[in-house]
């Protein structure tokens, strides 16, 4: 049976993610930061399905949380097959209003976030000439966002890093890739009201929002052992709203 660690799984994408992950077989870590209940009940669900998870509370925008959540993996069960860097924040602000805090915080959850994490599963990954990285970005890393400078930049990152780590460790055995999700209806957008939700749904050539399973459907068809060839690929996930 094959480990995939899916980071902030607690709600949304991650969650989604996580339970297609438990369903197609794979033993799911499911780390969060703050929603306990919201994890616990998703770890319960899946095992009171017949499948397997375990919750791990750790921030992944804090490098030693995230040596600690990997040596929890590590007594468990050796390493993880799949890493899914999922765990985000998103932040709406004029440019000129962006506060160095503000700026920190962006930059350490959704890319150093995958630096840290990349970092702690590919020693494992490499002695075992085997794994499957697959990290979630942004359209808006693709494109640029009005007022979401410092989350675009960070999402631009992550690409750059999918890319680069790709072509590092192609003869070990590992892809790396990149998801980047349109707009994806979680609590994310919880600041958007429900005509900007309608008119976002307009603006997308399919006509609709996306669900975290497409996002899900598209992590899973990656990680599988027989998409060996795809890597250091960026895969927009997202109605045709970016082409
Ligand atoms: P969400 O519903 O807000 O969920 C975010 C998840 O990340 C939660 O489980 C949260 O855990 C976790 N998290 C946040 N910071 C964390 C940290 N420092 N350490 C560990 N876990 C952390 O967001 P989502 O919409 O599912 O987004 C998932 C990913 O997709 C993000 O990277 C986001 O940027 C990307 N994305 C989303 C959309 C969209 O439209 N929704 C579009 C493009 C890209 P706790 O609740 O426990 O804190």
């Amino acid at each position: 049976m094959k480990n995939a660690l899916i980071t902030g799984a607690s709600r949304g994408i991650g969650a989604s993610i996580s339970r297609l992950f438990a369903e197609a077989g794979y033993n799911v870590f499911i780390n969060y930061r703050s929603s306990d209940d919201a994890a616990k009940n998703l770890s319960e669900k899946i095992k009171a399905s017949g499948y397997k998870a375990q919750t791990i509370r750790a921030d992944v925008s804090d490098p030693d949380e995230v040596k600690r959540m990997f040596s929890i993996i590590a007594e468990s069960c050796g390493g993880i097959d799949i890493l899914v860097n999922n765990a985000g924040i998103a932040q709406t602000k004029l440019f000129t209003d962006i506060t160095d805090d503000d700026w920190n915080k962006i930059l350490a959850c959704d890319l150093s976030s995958v630096f840290y994490c990349c970092r702690e599963a590919l020693p494992y990954m490499i002695r075992q000439k085997y794994g499957r990285i697959i990290n979630i970005s942004s359209m808006w890393g693709q494109v640029g966002g009005s007022c979401e400078v410092h989350y675009s930049a960070a999402k631009a990152g992550v690409m750059g890093l999918t890319k680069a780590l790709a072509a590092e460790e192609g003869l070990s055995g590992i892809t790396v890739n990149c998801i980047a999700p349109g707009v994806i209806r979680t609590d994310m957008l919880s600041g958007y009201s429900e005509e900007d939700l309608k008119a976002l749904a307009e603006e997308t050539p399919v006509g609709k929002l996306g669900t975290p399973e497409d996002i899900a459907r598209t992590a899973l068809f990656l990680a599988k052992e027989d998409s060996s060839f795809i890597t250091g690929q960026v895969i927009g996930v997202n109605g045709g709203f970016v082409m």
